[in-house]
Parts: structure tokens; C-alpha cells; sequence
């Protein structure tokens, strides 16, 4: 239960007295020794959380809710859009199976910050292997599946691991691809030797032999047979997991997070902004190899006593709906892309029931109105969006269900309000104006990067920091109103000015992914020799062939809505859109295209 009722009564706690604030919140936490500070700056100029105390977030997670009584409720349950299987693992199946991998894990020779770099796709046995890390105090690598050789090594190399955790096959669609020759070239393109390789494998696709320079090769499920091991406690401040950037926020970065912070705020998280209990069910359509995944399809769940349902691939509306209905989803986190996918795919019109369902929530990339609108008609229920970044591991602003009186925040399509311990502000632009970029003032709250790893060591995030030092810089770019809401208008470098004026390419898409015959829209800037630059619309219509007037009128729109002055002439429509692999439209590329 918390001990606030409404939002202004929460911020005003965190902001008298931060140190009691956090040191309660870490009481949600089985602590082997409790911390004796909250935030305790650091040598180097950045802060730890909780120091002093010690802990073991594979134990919080799993053990602490079987020896509650929790071990036969189920705590992880994977649907394959690709094979159609589906895995209910309870509580206790879960720790037998996360206890022996590690076992096996350290029968290889993993100890105490040793970094294990997982290749594999939203599968069981991935988030067992980061679980297994956890517990033995080894630190977690997940990488993106679909990564290409080069990429992969350039990850091994960053990270030095001294074992791979492999897939012996992903799935693009129902497709089965072989792992082997992504694995062989970046074992082979990489600087760094892992010490031995363990290899998930597949029905749909086995892998036949030892994959190049890699010493040893085994076989998970036969290493999860292996003696179980008891959780070890780790420092707050010692690393869980390494998890690189997207490449949204510029060059792939690996972003550190502790073990102390991250289940305080993770813990804290699910009762304030999703109103998720012990035995609610939380499903997170985000592959675990991206942040989304590692903290709502695994861990925040798991360490509030909850069923995580994950899924490997993006499932449609029917899929999403089934599982919701069979598995009595409380909790739905999505982002745009999937709802567009849903939308497209002829989701019901009369929508869904889903009396287990109690709200959506959505984070990732801008989500336009229109969209947001087709969810709350589909779901009948509320759907809210907020904002999130890899290095925050948490949601910055958000909405807070936990609240029974938090009241409206901001417009019903905004990011919400500032989540504690995040105090934004806006740096307007030299040339002046409402928006500018959102800044963030220091220390950021538990939960977020804990520092960058570079050469082999954890190191302060300087890269982030203002000039002074004094802000973290988010490179995205808003407005904030009065009520403290946060109006997010995209990445600083996606503003485009106008002989002088800005306006954010999201303003535009707004207005355009408005029409009726948009699917989906990307507004990037080229140059234009009048007035510096100028917006081009790309455009993917909700079905070909396009009506002729149609351009004109998203044109018009455009006009309308914000005004002649930005210029909108070119909108081009196009098959799709370039995604990154984390499936957020690349406006980045389209303005280079
Ligand atoms: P990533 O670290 O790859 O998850 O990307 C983080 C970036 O995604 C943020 O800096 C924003 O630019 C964008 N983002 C995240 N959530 C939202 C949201 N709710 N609305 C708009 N953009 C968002």
C-alpha cells in the first residue's frame, strides 16, 4: 500500500526528504544487509544507490515468492508467434530451472562479474540464462537476435564475455534462420576468444557443431541439469546487467545497471504507475533484447510476485487478445509499432473483452493520437502513453495508477508527469521559443545507468552531461506545462527550422497520420535553399493504390493545422518505413535518403 494519495503528495515526499523517500521504497527489497544511504556520490562524479547494502535480484525475483508460497502460481508464461508453442514455467518450475543453469554457468568457470553475452530471441531460456546470471552475480549481455555477424562482434568485443549464450535459431516471421553462420562470423570477425559457448537448441533448427574459434560448445538444457546453486549476494552498487543502446540515441552505447537501484525502482514502479499487485499479470510485447523486455518481461513482474507473458515475435490483435483472455493480462505494455501491426492486421472493429484487462500502456516512440484512439476503441480501456529511455531503464514521465487521487495529467495522449527522482527541465534554444531539450538535474533517480561501459570498466556518463556537468541531457526535445505534464515533441535532432521557426517533424506527423488514408508517416527535414530547410512527409497508405487527390490534402491538412509557413510540399508514399531493430521508425535515414 503506498503511503500517498495524490501526485502532488508523492512529489512533495521525494522532494523534502529524498533520502527517507528511497530508503522506504527499498524496504519493498529482501536485503541480505540493508543499505545504510540512499544516493552516495561517487569518485568518479557519478552516484550509487543503496550503498552498503547487499542483495540478490535472482532471489528477489524467483525464491523470495516461492518460500512466500508463491512457487505454484505461474511466473513466466512464452507464446511463440513463429512456432505457436506455448510455456507456462510457476514460480517453482522457474527456480529449479534458473538454479541449475546456473550451476551450469559456474561449473564453466562464470563467477562474480563475469559478463555472459546472451544471442538469443524472446525466449524462456533467455530470460532463465539473465535470471541465472543474476544469481551467481554474473552480468547479463542480451543482444538483439537478429543482429549481423559484425554487429555481434563488435558487442563481443565491448563487452569481453566469457560465454555466449546462442540460439540455434531465430525466426523472421515463421521462417526458422540457422544461427550458426551469424555466430561463426562474429566469433570470427571479433578480437576477443569467449572461453566456451552454449547453444539453445531449437527443434525448428538444431545446431550441428561447434561454431569456430569458440573453445567449448554446450548444450543449455543439458547444463540445466547441472547442481543447483543458491543465490549470491552482491554490493547494490555491483553490476546486473550491460545493455547497448538501440542506436535511436546516437552510437550503440553500453548502458550499466546495478543491482540495488534497478529492483527498488522496478519494484516501486509497479505499484505507482501500473497498479500491479503480487498475482497480477503483466504482458510486455517488447523483445528482451531491448530495455522494454528487461524490465517489464522480466524483472519488475517477476520481483513484484507477478506472471510475466512474453512472446517471441509481434503477434496480431487475435493473438494478443488470447493471450490476454487465457492468461487474465491486467497489465498490456506495447508500443506503436505493435499497435500499428494490430490495427493493420484487421483487428476487430468492435474491439476486444478483456475483463482481466485494466489499461494499455505505451511507450518507445512517438504515438500518434489517431492511433492511440484505435487502441482505446479496440481495448475498451484507457491507454496511456509514456516516455522511457534505455539509460533510464524506468519511465521518466508517466501516469500513476497507484494514485487512488493523481488525477488527469497534461492532454490524454501526453507522456504524463515526471516519475520520482526525475526532475526535468527544458533548455530553450539559443534562438528562443517555448520547446527546447529536456534536461535532466542530478543525481537521476535508482533504476537509471549506473555508467557507461568502455575498455573493460564502468565509466561516468560524460557523453549525457550538460557542460557544466550539473544536467543529464536527454536529446529529446519537449515542453512543459504548468501541471508539470511533459509534452514530448521527438529527438532534438529531428526539429526542423523553418526560415528560422521550429516546429518538430511530430507535430507534422500528427496532423498527417490524421487522414484517413495513412497508415503509418515519417516527417524528416532536407535542405531548401530559401529558407534553410523544409519538412517531407513519408507516408505508407492504408491501402494501394493511393487516391490522386490524396497528397493535396494531407497538404492542406498540414497547412491548416500549423500553418503555411512550414512549408509542407513533398509527401511521399511508400511500402514502409525504415525501422531500427528495436522496430522504431529511422527518420534519421529517411532525412539522408
Ligand atoms: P530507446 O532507448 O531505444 O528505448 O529510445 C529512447 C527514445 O525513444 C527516447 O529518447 C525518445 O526519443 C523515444 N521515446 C521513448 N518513449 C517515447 C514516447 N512515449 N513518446 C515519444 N518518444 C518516445
Amino acid at each position: 500500500m503506498l503511503p500517498w494519495k495524490t501526485y502532488d503528495a508523492m512529489r512533495q515526499a521525494v522532494a523534502t526528504d529524498p533520502e527517507e523517500f528511497w530508503l522506504a521504497a527499498a524496504r519493498r527489497i529482501a536485503w541480505e544487509q540493508a543499505p545504510v544511504a540512499a544516493c552516495r556520490a561517487r569518485a568518479d562524479g557519478w552516484h550509487d544507490w543503496f550503498a552498503g547494502g547487499t542483495l540478490n535480484s535472482c532471489h528477489n525475483a524467483v525464491d523470495r515468492h516461492v518460500a512466500a508460497g508463491r512457487g505454484e502460481q505461474p511466473a513466466l508464461v512464452w507464446h511463440s508467434c513463429a512456432t505457436q508453442e506455448t510455456t507456462r514455467l510457476s514460480y517453482a518450475a522457474l527456480q529449479r530451472r534458473v538454479a541449475g543453469f546456473a550451476g551450469g554457468l559456474r561449473a564453466l568457470g562464470v563467477g562474480k562479474g563475469d559478463r555472459v553475452l546472451i544471442a538469443a530471441p524472446c525466449m524462456v531460456e533467455t530470460a532463465i540464462a539473465m535470471l541465472a546470471c543474476a544469481r551467481i552475480g554474473a552480468v547479463h549481455v542480451v543482444v538483439f537476435a537478429g543482429y549481423a555477424a559484425a554487429e555481434l562482434a563488435r558487442r563481443i568485443d565491448d563487452v569481453t564475455p566469457k560465454i555466449l549464450v546462442v540460439a540455434s535459431c531465430r525466426f523472421q516471421g515463421r521462417t526458422a534462420v540457422p544461427m550458426r553462420e551469424t555466430l561463426e562470423g562474429a566469433l570470427a570477425a571479433a578480437a576477443h576468444v569467449p572461453e566456451g559457448c552454449v547453444i539453445v537448441q531449437r527443434a525448428a533448427c538444431p545446431m550441428p557443431a561447434a561454431p569456430g574459434r569458440a573453445q567449448d560448445f554446450h548444450d543449455f538444457h543439458a547444463l540445466e541439469q547441472s547442481p543447483p546453486v543458491a543465490p549470491v549476494p552482491v554490493r547494490a552498487e555491483d553490476p546486473l546487467y550491460i545493455l547497448h543502446t538501440s542506436g535511436t540515441t546516437g552510437a550503440p552505447k553500453g548502458i550499466v545497471r546495478d543491482n540495488g537501484g534497478h529492483a527498488v525502482a522496478l519494484s516501486l514502479s509497479m505499484e505507482l504507475i501500473y497498479d500491479c499487485g503480487p498475482g497480477d499479470c503483466f504482458f510486455t510485447t517488447s523483445d528482451l533484447g531491448w530495455v522494454v523486455g528487461h524490465s517489464y518481461g522480466v524483472y519488475a513482474p517477476l520481483l513484484g510476485g507477478g506472471t510475466s507473458v512474453i512472446v517471441e515475435g509481434c503477434p496480431s490483435a487475435q493473438v494478443v487478445g488470447r493471450l490476454c483472455a487465457a492468461h487474465d493480462v491486467t497489465c498490456l505494455f506495447t508500443t506503436p509499432t505493435q499497435l500499428r501491426v494490430m490495427r493493420q492486421g484487421g483487428a476487430d472493429a468492435a474491439g476486444c473483452d478483456l475483463p482481466a484487462l485494466k489499461r494499455v500502456f505505451v511507450a518507445g516512440e512517438y504515438a500518434d493520437p489517431t492511433l492511440l484512439d484505435w487502441a482505446r476503441r479496440h481495448f475498451h480501456r484507457p491507454v496511456v502513453n509514456h516516455w522511457w529511455q534505455t539509460e533510464t531503464g524506468w519511465s521518466i514521465t508517466a501516469h500513476f495508477f497507484g494514485l487512488p487521487e493523481a488525477g488527469p495529467a497534461g492532454m490524454p495522449n501526453d507522456i504524463g508527469r515526471p516519475a520520482p527522482g526525475f526532475s526535468p527541465m527544458v533548455r530553450p534554444p539559443a534562438e528562443g521559443g517555448g520547446s527546447g531539450e529536456i534536461l535532466l538535474a542530478l543525481p537521476l533517480p535508482p533504476g537509471c545507468l549506473a555508467g557507461i561501459w568502455k575498455e573493460g570498466a564502468l565509466r561516468p556518463p560524460s557523453a549525457y552531461l550538460t557542460g557544466d556537468g550539473a544536467w543529464y541531457r536527454t536529446f529529446d526535445e519537449g515542453l512543459i506545462a504548468d501541471d508539470g505534464s511533459v509534452h514530448m515533441l521527438g529527438r532534438s535532432d529531428d526539429v526542423i527550422k523553418v526560415a528560422g521557426r521550429r516546429v518538430s517533424g511530430v507535430q507534422i506527423e500528427k496532423i498527417v497520420a490524421g487522414h484517413g488514408d495513412v497508415h503509418a508517416c515519417a516527417v524528416v527535414s532536407v535542405s531548401d535553399g530559401l529558407r534553410g530547410q523544409r519538412p517531407v512527409a513519408y507516408v505508407v497508405p492504408a491501402a494501394w493504390p493511393v487516391r490522386a487527390e490524396c497528397a493535396g490534402e494531407i497538404v492542406e491538412r498540414v497547412g491548416r493545422g500549423l500553418g503555411r509557413w512550414v512549408g509542407l510540399k513533398d509527401v511521399l508514399f511508400v511500402k514502409q518505413l525504415p525501422t531500427t531493430v528495436s522496430g522504431k521508425i529511422m527518420r534519421r535515414t529517411l532525412a539522408t535518403a
